[in-house]
């Protein structure tokens, strides 16, 4: 079985494209001058899909499921993939290999212990890239590798200078900063910024952080350091999308995301959630960069890869995110889809939908749809009397849209012999009002989720 997809295959209530012509009004709480430390008009993506992702509980990708979601994601524009440590095991290794010399727009990196054996391997494999990482909390200090800060900054000092001696981009990046001490922080990140690593990283390992507390530390690391910041965030106390945001205000360049945000534990900062932040604050850098209209694909890749669902509330490509139901929002959204959307569905490839068959619907939508069945001799006093009876029958259960539109067409052909009034009467459950059997299981597509 598929995760809920494709809602622009059912028949769907959508506005006429000539309707939409004023854009979204812009929030008064927009900054009224540019903020010279925010870098949301000018970021970065490392897409670890292929690292953190692997992470995640339900991964297993093999070579050819690797250079596939490799491609899906080159294709959609991400700057960066990183991949799985080649030291990780043989498999992994020649994997690095096999996507580095794929000749692919994205540059390729990998992640490794901050050990000269592992970048060794690293460099061995062909990527374009190494991010490094090392604990800094007294936690991983204490109870994992034991070393001190002086230890760690000599070793992160060896490995980053031999990592570009090998003509290779190089980060730095500390694990679950948030939980280190901040003296030690800035000292390791000054001593590698002054050796010329390309950049350092801030990593919410264990999902702790609030996007105060990440532009306060993104802020202060953007003044005591000149090289780019990459940001990591766990989705653990759902701040994940909201952090890379802070971080991107407060000065830092690279956000790290995985496709349906998939990692250790729940995961970090999902690319879709990521796209639909940044194109709600500056549309035209993420869809001049970015090709949007692939994130179904690539999520829909990664979902059946990992054997999970799209949920139904995922951004962008969840089956609501686009469903429309109280009948005050349909008149309105018919009207003009800006007054209660501020994601275009059909700038990411995905089409609005108005769902009607429920006591909270509106004339003003059932009106629409019989234009689009152009039942053209019915008049409002018609669509406000079928939204009556549609109320009514749904207070027994919800419609299908096949149900409304039976309902329709049986009070339009009435009409012709002046029946439609007792037509209306005689309907008082909505199980007479006949469904093709072949459509029943879109019907059901339309009523709700589908459970994988
Ligand atoms: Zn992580």
């Amino acid at each position: 079985m598929s995760p809920p997809r494709d809602l622009s295959q059912t028949p769907a209530v959508t506005a006429a494209p000539a309707q939409r012509t004023r854009e979204p009004f812009v929030s008064p709480y927009m900054p009224k001058y540019p903020d010279p430390m925010s870098n949301i008009s000018s970021f970065k993506i490392i897409e670890s899909t292929l690292r953190e992702g692997e992470q995640f509980a339900n991964a297993f990708f093999d070579t050819a499921k690797k250079v596939e979601i490799a491609k899906a994601l080159d294709a959609i524009g991400v700057d960066y993939l990183e991949l799985t440590s080649p030291a990780a095991s043989e498999q992994s290794y020649n994997d690095c290999k096999t996507i580095a010399g794929l000749g692919l727009k994205a540059k390729i990196l990998t992640h490794t212990r901050c050990h000269m054996d592992d970048a060794r391997l690293a460099v061995e494999t062909g990527v374009d890239g190494v991010d490094v990482v090392i604990g800094t909390s007294s936690y991983l200090r204490e109870f994992s590798h034991g070393k001190d800060m002086e230890y760690i900054t000599d070793k992160a000092i060896e490995v980053i200078t031999y990592i570009k001696s090998q003509g290779r981009e190089v980060r730095f990046s500390t694990e679950d900063s948030f939980r280190s001490d901040l003296v030690d922080l800035l000292s390791i990140y000054k001593a590698v910024d002054k050796i010329g690593v390309n950049r350092v990283g801030i990593a919410d390992t264990v999902g702790c952080a609030n996007p105060r507390q990440v532009y306060e530390l993104v802020k202060t690391l953007r003044s005591v350091v000149n090289c780019d910041i990459e940001c990591h965030f766990h989705n653990d106390t759902g701040c994940a999308i909201a952090n890379a945001y802070a971080a991107l205000e407060a000065g830092a360049t690279h956000i790290d995301t995985s496709v349906l945000g998939i990692g250790e534990r729940n995961g970090i900062t999902p690319l879709g959630g990521l796209f639909a932040r940044m194109y709600a604050a500056d549309k035209d850098y993420v869809m001049g960069k970015y090709d949007l209209k692939l994130i179904r694909n690539v999520e829909n890749l990664v979902a059946d890869s990992v054997e999970v669902a799209v949920p139904f509330n995922n951004y962008i490509t969840g089956y609501c995110a686009f469903t429309h139901k109280a009948g005050i929002h349909a008149k309105a959204i018919l009207n003009n889809p800006s007054t209660y959307e501020i994601l275009k569905p059909e700038d990411f490839g995905m089409s609005r939908y108005v769902s009607i068959g429920h006591r909270l619907t509106g004339w003003n939508a059932v009106k629409n749809r019989i234009e689009q069945l152009r039942l053209t001799d019915m008049t409002d006093d018609d669509a406000k009397a079928v939204t009556q009876k549609i109320k009514e029958l749904a207070d027994i259960r919800p419609l299908s849209l096949d149900n409304v539109d039976s309902l329709l067409h049986q009070y339009h052909d009435a009409k012709k012999t002046s029946s439609h009034i007792t037509i209306l009467e005689k309907i008082a459950t909505p199980d007479q009002l006949a469904e093709p059997a072949v459509k029943a299981s879109t019907t059901q597509k339309q009523q709700q989720p589908i459970k994988k």
